[in-house]
């Protein structure tokens, strides 16, 4: 009888408690803003497929600042060759006028880019990054692309026209698929933002990038002047280390830190 009361009393509070649980779940997503984390905290959440099946690249552009087809078709071809995403990789285009007055810095792109995304980064098994390209320049108007957290980039088309070499060699849509992949390669975590890679491929002088003029990871892809550094063709893909990086992330050989998810 007693044993009775209690498997009652348990019950109860299971139910109080899975109440609770919504309430508090609901609530607490209203007060404490969604964690946007480092660039590389949703490497995992790509590489692999055990809890994001599928991806949706969001592209947020203002009115003339659309990318170039070619830049978000090998955006997706890269994406696709490195993450486990079964049930489809696909790009959303938004237009929007994202009202920034003066150059942008690191935070305006957050909060901009925030403003605007269509769905959380992480919603059911569908894993959302998001690409805005703004009018305007960068504080540093030097440089054509930033990421700036685990889900957002914002790429400036502005720059990336001045980053046309001479003759057009490069032309402005060889940098702009550079920096595109060059960018997303930043929230796949590379080089070295979540891990440490057993190679040394990252270079000295600037951290979080390739010392492999090879590798579209190459630090000098995100500036204006890339055509002095990079002699040749543009890099568009990622190299040798790069891929057995994020090989090694994605089957565990490498360990990785600062994950949203895991
Ligand atoms: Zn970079």
């Amino acid at each position: 009888m007693k044993r009775q009361t209690l498997q009652t009393l348990v019950v109860v509070v299971l139910v109080a408690f899975t109440n609770l649980a919504g309430c508090l779940g609901d609530s607490l997503d209203e007060i404490i803003p969604e964690r946007k984390g480092i660039p590389g905290g949703l490497t995992l959440a790509c590489l692999t497929s055990t809890s994001y099946t599928s991806m949706i690249v969001e592209v947020d552009y203002e009115p003339g600042y659309k990318p170039l087809t070619s830049s978000t078709e090998m955006l997706i071809e890269r994406l696709t060759s490195v993450c486990d995403k079964p049930d489809g990789i696909s790009v959303e285009f938004q237009e929007v006028n994202f009202g920034q007055q003066g150059d942008w810095t690191a935070e305006d792109v957050r909060t901009k880019a925030w403003e605007e995304k269509s769905g959380s980064p992480r919603e059911d098994s569908t894993l959302r990054w998001q690409l805005i390209f703004p009018a305007g320049t960068y504080t540093d108007a030097s440089v054509l692309g930033v990421a700036v957290d685990a889900s957002t980039i914002a790429l400036f088309g502005d720059s990336i026209e001045q980053a046309e070499g001479p003759f057009g060699r490069p032309s402005a849509e060889d940098v702009e698929n550079s920096v595109v992949v060059h960018e997303v390669g930043h929230l796949l975590g590379l080089v070295n933002l979540v891990y440490e890679s057993p190679v040394d491929h990252e270079d000295d002088e600037h951290p979080g990038h390739s010392n492999n003029d090879q590798s579209v990871m190459y630090w000098a892809v995100e500036s204006t002047d890339l055509a002095n550094f990079i002699f040749g063709s543009l890099p568009n893909e990622f190299d040798s280390d790069d891929l057995n990086d994020l090989a090694g992330l994605a089957d565990g050989s490498i360990p990785i830190r600062d994950q949203l998810w895991s």
